[in-house]
């Protein structure tokens, strides 16, 4: 990528930040106009689904969903590539642990590994990774500062479109998340990497190993929630601030200002919260019932009012002064909401909630998982250390949810405490903490 283009990239992406709100929301009508008109002039499957439909009146399109996406992935998307080309070049890959290259020459291709579902395709134009770099410069919330970053990251795969994001000032180390610690902590020390970016769960294990990372000054969360508890945790062994990332297969969706708060892309991904009944969630702390999503710069793989299934609160207006709106809470999937009883109706419990009171009940609790085969039963699983007082922690959870439980009016729930066994819970792959076996009410 040129060097001025890349400069022109990371102005607009800042003064885009600086936008008044009727500034914005004319930025976001132009775009989602015309890659509506896009779509239904390139992609056989929006055509069929816009068919007869008033294209101005964007909030009335279908949605679409994962399923849809990936069964129609060759109507889908613009460039006329099957599916089974792209996964069988993807699997390769992560076969062979070798993510460089380009598909074609051209185009970038990712996996995206379901907690919900099956595995999702991801193709990006490499015209558009390529300008990784600014984007990652003006919007990971990345301290100018730290530059040059020299960056350990870390996830369960990587691609080339990660790759793309290394420019003169910034080297990119992949480590996959299953790599033993002694190891990244290895690799950190051999590139003197002053960033560690991995998701949570990792970050926690690495956190004993912090005193052997003196030169990393900031830590970077995404592709997990963020458990405040655990950030606490995470902030007080590296002593070096923490801040998220929200990046999704669908898109990079929020990231951390200069005063901490998270804050949506708005002019990279336009994002719809809404309610059980449809009408938009504009509340703070508010947990919408649905989260969908619009790219709005990949083209190659049209993502119009795509069903996250991911539950968030917006938070309160920052005093940075962006009119991007904040994330209050990411809560979690949808599929990871509890239904437990209050009076004689069902209430969602949300996983982060749940999350807390586990983790806060006892620091020696490694993983967790929670599972429910009706609303009036809960079981939950624990990892710990052998020396542990297993049966002191475990009534310090069956009391914790009980207590949290009747403060909330809700229940009664029949709350059960077993042994997790190490590796059930594959920590690296995404972690599935919470499993309702019924539907969703
Ligand atoms: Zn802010």
């Amino acid at each position: 990528m040129g060097l001025l283009r890349g400069l022109r990239d990371f102005a607009d992406l800042k003064r885009h930040a600086r936008w008044q709100k009727e500034r914005l929301a004319a930025y976001q009508r132009n775009e989602l106009s015309a890659l509506v008109r896009f779509a239904v002039e390139n992609s056989p499957l929006y055509r069929e689904l816009y068919a007869g439909r008033d294209l101005d009146d964007f909030a009335a399109l279908p949605s679409i969903d994962k399923q849809l996406m990936m069964e129609r992935f060759d109507d889908l998307n613009t460039a006329g590539l099957p599916a089974d080309d792209l996964m069988e070049f993807a699997l390769a890959q992560e076969r062979s642990g070798d993510f460089s290259g380009y598909f074609d020459g051209r185009w970038v291709v990712g996996l995206s590994s379901g907690t919900s579902g099956g595995r999702g395709l991801v193709l990006t134009d490499r015209q558009v990774t390529e300008r990784l770099p600014s984007v990652f410069a003006a919007r990971s919330g990345v301290p100018l500062s730290l530059l040059p970053w020299r960056i350990v990251f870390m996830l369960r795969v990587f691609s080339q479109g990660f790759a793309d994001i290394a420019s003169p000032l910034v080297s990119i180390t992949y480590v996959p998340t299953m790599t033993d610690p002694t190891e990244v902590v290895r690799r950190a020390r051999e590139q003197r990497a002053n960033i560690l970016t991995a998701p949570p769960s990792v970050l926690r294990l690495l956190a004993p190993y912090a005193d052997q990372l003196p030169r990393v000054q900031l830590l970077v969360s995404y592709a997990e929630v963020l458990d405040d508890h655990v950030a606490a945790e995470i902030r007080a062994a590296f002593g070096v601030p923490l801040i998220q990332i929200y990046q999704a297969s669908e898109g990079a969706i929020a990231c951390t200002c200069a005063h901490g708060n998270l804050h949506i892309n708005e002019d990279l991904v336009y994002v719809e919260l809404l309610d059980a009944d449809g009408a938009p969630v504009t509340e703070p702390g508010v947990p919408c019932s649905e989260m969908l999503v619009t790219n709005l710069y990949n083209r190659a793989q049209p993502l119009i009012r795509y069903r996250m299934g991911d539950v968030i609160t917006l938070g309160e207006p920052c005093s940075c002064g962006s009119a991007f709106r904040t994330i209050g809470r990411i809560i979690g999937r949808r599929d990871d909401v509890l239904w437990v009883p209050c009076g004689d109706k069902l209430k969602p419990l949300f996983p982060d909630l749940a999350c807390r009171w586990i983790i806060a009940a006892s620091g020696e609790i490694a993983e967790y998982r929670v599972e429910q085969h009706s609303p009036d039963a809960l079981s939950i699983a624990l990892q710990l250390p052998e020396d542990a007082d297993r049966a002191a922690i475990e009534a310090d959870v069956c009391d914790a949810f009980r207590e949290r439980l009747a403060e909330l009016g809700l229940g009664p729930v029949e709350v059960s405490v077993s042994t997790l066994e190490p590796g059930a819970i594959t920590v690296g792959a995404k972690p599935k903490r919470f499993v309702r076996h019924f539907s969703q009410p």
